[in-house]
């Protein structure tokens, strides 16, 4: 199942850290939806600020993994 790269990008901090390597979260979805980064590139999900927005997104890709 192909990934919707709006559908990730609700999910993700949206602040365009750049602590991922991209300029923008919309940059990071893209590569998230195409699989070509991981989840893991953005360090604020994995802050208590943001885990409910990276389980939601971690549901996202095992959803579609399967
Ligand atoms: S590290 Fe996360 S919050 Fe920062 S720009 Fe990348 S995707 Fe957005």
């Amino acid at each position: 199942m192909k990934l919707n790269v709006a559908e990730i990008l609700k999910h993700l901090p949206k602040t365009n850290c750049k602590k991922c390597g991209e300029l923008t979260c919309m940059a990071f979805a893209a590569r998230l939806a195409k699989r070509d980064i991981s989840l893991e590139a953005c360090p604020p999900l994995f802050t208590p600020e943001y885990e409910s927005n990276r389980k939601a997104l971690e549901a996202i890709l095992k959803g579609a993994a399967a």
